[in-house]
């Protein structure tokens, strides 16, 4: 347990948060389905052992919940050798043979919604509320590529010459290495694999070391609607083992394509590995999203908005709210409504826990990180509203911060953890300023009432996705993505296949027409 050094010179206001973590004490297991319960890697249609084991904890209670096979760059090298055998027969499936198979898919992921949810909950921390929302958003990409991969069309263009026909044919890329985070164990999978499916490509799944058992459960769920065998692969590692399999997945000359989710630091890393042999790359890297509230905002929607964005998995998702820019006419009554909020809403856990809202951060490190921004705020001049202390294990209290400004940690970078600091402003263009002075640029959100200022502001702010009075975007439908360096490429909507394909141009010459 750390607390935050009290401010010298403000007046630190700390106000009691209902529901301490004391559900720790009581005994929490996973019980899911034994098929769904998987330790090994999933290679070519088989489950695979490797040399040793690499422990997954319940970051709550920090208890083990399984040992899982510690796959390293062998088992990576067989996997990437049966996705690009099984890429040849996959990609002459026709596309309405590799949607059936993705729509079982995606019936199977709703049966066992119950399951999946569990695992999510244990390896990940997050409330079964939010597991269970996350496993429809995971099975919803499977449901929108198996649509999708019956609408790739190519061109046919009028042609300069008359004896020439122009033809730009679409065709899948190959095989995929997809390497993916821990904070949407299930969804940030099927979001690329749903894509590159229907595209007619094959993957190799690195998922996170500490939610592996999410990608195994996949597994065995395409294993069962029927997907042939080596044309989705999952290959757990532990950290220490990482480096050498990310070196196949990027490197290997028979992988064409690498997907990858998690920190703009290591997707500069994969990017580089993926330059020697020019592989295709989509990037969804950090966020440091802005939240505008502009005084002819709807203060409830706001305030319904901010909590929404900012608690959703304990602040621990990449288009999350990371500063909150409050106009000065609205500020004062944003600020007591929203502490309201978190009083009466916002409970500490475990994710099993019914009455649970909040669970822990991932690990002690990502608890160390926001105990290190809040000090450093309140170093600088910030209050304290609410919160402010990191609770047993890697338990953080939800924490309002008021007077932040931009010179403060927390408005520089990501935080990735339940810590609301508020910086007030007065005119718009103040604001524009500060929520593009960044150098990434995923979501960013405004909540003003003014249909020109909504305009003006949407169209200035320099991210790939804008929530206009709504703090919740993701969905299929929508184009998932940033810019700047928070990434390369769209996921979901009709872009996102665009991603697993390439345009092949075919010219047909010496027609008699
Ligand atoms: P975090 O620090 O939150 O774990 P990362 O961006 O490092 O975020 O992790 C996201 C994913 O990237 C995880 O699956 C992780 O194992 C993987 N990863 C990290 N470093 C490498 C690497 N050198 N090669 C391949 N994958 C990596």
């Amino acid at each position: 347990m750390s607390a935050v050094c009290a401010p010298t010179t403000r007046r630190l206001l700390r106000l009691a948060l209902a529901g301490p973590p004391a559900a720790m004490q009581r005994h929490h297991s996973l019980d899911v389905s034994a098929p769904l319960l998987r330790t090994q890697g999933y290679v070519d249609g088989r489950w695979v052992s490797a040399a040793s084991a690499f422990p997954v904890l319940d970051p709550a209670t920090g208890q083990e919940i399984a040992r899982v096979a510690d796959c390293g760059p062998a088992e990576a090298k067989r996997a990437v050798d049966a996705a690009y055998e099984a890429f040849h027969s996959w990609k002459r499936f026709t596309a309405k043979e590799r949607s059936v198979l993705l729509r079982k898919w995606f019936d199977l992921m709703t049966l066992h919604k119950e399951d999946l949810a569990k695992l999510i909950t244990f390896e990940c921390g997050k409330p079964m509320s939010e597991s269970l929302g996350e496993v429809a958003y995971s099975a919803s990409f499977l449901e929108w590529f198996s649509e999708e991969a019956r609408r790739v069309y190519g061109d046919i263009v009028p042609s300069p010459a008359r004896d020439r026909r122009i033809l730009l044919l679409k065709q899948p890329v190959g095989v995929s290495s997809i390497i993916t985070p821990w904070n949407f164990p299930s969804a940030m999978i099927t979001r690329k694999v749903g894509a590159a499916l229907a595209a007619g490509c094959t993957v190799v799944v690195k998922p996170a070391e500490d939610t592996p058992l999410s990608a195994l459960a996949l597994a065995e769920l395409a294993d069962q609607a029927g997907i042939p065998a080596g044309v989705f692969n999952v290959v757990p590692c532990s950290r220490e083992k990482t480096p050498s399999v990310g070196e196949v997945l990027c490197t290997d000359p028979l992988v064409a394509k690498i997907s990858f989710t998690g920190s703009t630091a290591t997707g500069k890393v994969l990017l580089k590995l993926a330059a020697d042999t020019v592989k295709k790359a989509s990037m969804e890297l950090g966020g440091h999203a802005p939240f505008i509230v502009f005084d002819s905002a709807d203060v409830d929607k706001a305030v319904g908005g901010a909590m929404a964005s900012k608690f959703r998995n304990s602040g621990q998702t990449c288009v999350c709210s990371n500063r909150f820019l409050v106009q000065s006419g609205i500020h004062d009554r944003f600020v007591e409504k929203l502490g309201r909020a978190m009083d009466a809403e916002l409970r500490l856990g475990h994710g099993s826990e019914p009455d649970t809202t909040q669970g822990p951060l991932i690990n002690a490190r990502a608890a160390e990180k926001v105990v290190h921004q809040i000090s450093d705020a309140v170093s600088r001049g910030a209050t304290v509203l609410k919160g402010g202390r990191r609770r047993d294990g890697s338990f953080m209290e939800p924490t309002l911060l008021t007077d932040v400004t931009t010179d403060m940690l927390c408005t520089r970078e990501e935080t990735f953890g339940p810590l609301l600091p508020v910086i007030r402003f007065d005119s718009e263009d103040e604001a524009l300023a500060i929520a593009n002075a960044s150098n990434v640029g995923l979501a960013g959100y405004l909540y003003s009432q003014d249909t020109s200022q909504i305009w003006r502001v949407a169209e200035a702010l320099e991210v790939g996705m804008v929530g206009v009075n709504e703090a919740l975007l993701s969905a299929a439908e929508g184009a998932f993505g940033g810019v700047k360096q928070s990434g390369l490429g769209r996921e979901g909507s009709k872009c996102g296949i665009e991603e697993y394909l390439e345009v092949k141009y075919m010219c047909l010459g010496g027609l008699q027409v």
